[in-house]
């Protein structure tokens, strides 16, 4: 396997945001599960998954250009290392932000293995040129590469050994339709059930040799957003504690009170979040507010309240979206223990937004 490149998304100090640091993915390797009966939950995507990976193997084919869209952590980069290890194929992990330039992408194709697993992580940032690159090596295996510049550049065409592109998004919407229509196989990642997060608490218990009873494992896995990611590193931060304060036995009370500490509530909101919903409520009485003025409110960057803490309250019920800005839920005010000021005196119209 072959690291190309590393995210960087500036959330490192973040309990629930993204993996950055090398470490953390040394430890994420070491949980991964390494083929499709390991992987748990996404019944859907790994029965179709498996049917298309059995057919390759029985036509003695390289497997089908697969799309896994799905939010971060949900296991999108597990499963093209499954796919590569169910067709006994090397694999290289690479992503879009990594892919500048389309020179960039012809060295990596024309390096590839026959039968190699391209991993292509944020398929959707990749720059344009590379992009219709990617069209020709993944319809006909073969490249122009271009020589020179101005009228006198040439295009020299490069074939390509058979590979399968495993591209990854956190959105499919976010692609162009042909390049979306290049994909043999396109599967749609959910987030997990809690019961399904408490079997890979569970599992990742096991390989890290910590013990933890069942409650603990449902603590961990109801703050987890869900999302296996999360559900390991919370796991992990419960352990220090459970050492450090405890007997080293992961129960309900010993989650709750390590995961106090780290500041993730038991919706698994973090501090961000609460400060995003916090803002809303206690300042601008529950909105509508625009989304600059909430980040300044906050002392965040607008970019960050929008795609980091947004998405995960929004799909929580906890925050609205409307064409007049920001708007707080009823649920928000219950989630912070506070009494949502009467629309009649408010007049800030969120009541009419809900229709309570
Ligand atoms: P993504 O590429 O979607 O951001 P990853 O594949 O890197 O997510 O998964 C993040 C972590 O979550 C990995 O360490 C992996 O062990 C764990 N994980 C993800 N999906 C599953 C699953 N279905 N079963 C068990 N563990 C999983």
């Amino acid at each position: 396997m072959n690291w190309d490149d590393t995210a960087d998304d500036g959330t490192a100090e973040r309990l629930v945001g993204a993996s950055t640091d090398r470490e953390e993915q040394a430890v994420e390797a070491a949980l991964r599960p390494k083929d499709l009966g390991e992987f748990i939950g996404q019944e859907k995507v790994r029965e179709q998954l498996d049917l298309v990976l059995r057919a390759a193997r029985a036509r003695g084919a390289t497997a089908d250009h697969v799309l896994l869209s799905g939010a971060p952590g949900l296991g999108k980069t597990t499963l093209s290392m499954i796919i590569a290890a169910e067709m006994e194929a090397p694999i290289r992990i690479t992503s879009g932000p990594a892919i500048q330039h389309a020179g960039d992408l012809a060295a990596i194709l024309s390096s590839l293995q026959e039968g190699e697993v391209l991993f292509l992580d944020e398929i959707h940032r990749m720059s344009r040129p590379a992009e219709e690159m990617l069209y020709m090596a993944m319809e006909d295996f073969r490249v122009d590469v271009i020589v020179g510049k101005g009228p006198g550049a040439t295009a020299i065409p490069l074939e390509l050994p058979p590979f399968t592109l495993v591209g990854a998004t956190t959105r499919a919407g976010l692609l162009p339709p042909p390049l979306r229509d290049r994909f043999g196989f396109t599967a749609h990642m959910e987030f997990y059930e809690p019961a399904e997060l408490e079997r890979v608490i569970h599992r990742s218990a096991h390989l890290l040799d910590v013990e933890i009873d069942p409650q603990g494992a449902a603590e961990i896995a109801g703050r987890s957003r869900g999302t296996p990611r999360i559900a390991n590193r919370l796991l992990r931060r419960v352990r220090d504690y459970a050492q450090v304060k405890a007997d080293g036995v992961i129960t309900q009370e010993i989650a709750g009170a390590a995961l106090a500490v780290y500041e993730v509530d038991n919706r698994g909101l973090d501090r961000l979040d609460r400060g995003v919903l916090e803002a809303l409520l206690k300042l601008f009485g529950g909105g509508p507010v625009g989304l600059s003025t909430l980040a300044v409110a906050v002392g965040e960057e607008r970019e960050t309240v929008e795609e980091v803490a947004e998405p995960f309250l929004v799909r929580e019920g906890l925050l609205a979206r409307t064409p007049r800005g920001r708007v707080a839920t009823p649920a928000a005010w219950a989630h912070l223990g506070l009494t949502p000021p009467r629309s009649s005196t408010g007049g800030n119209g969120q009541q009419d937004l809900f229709g309570a």
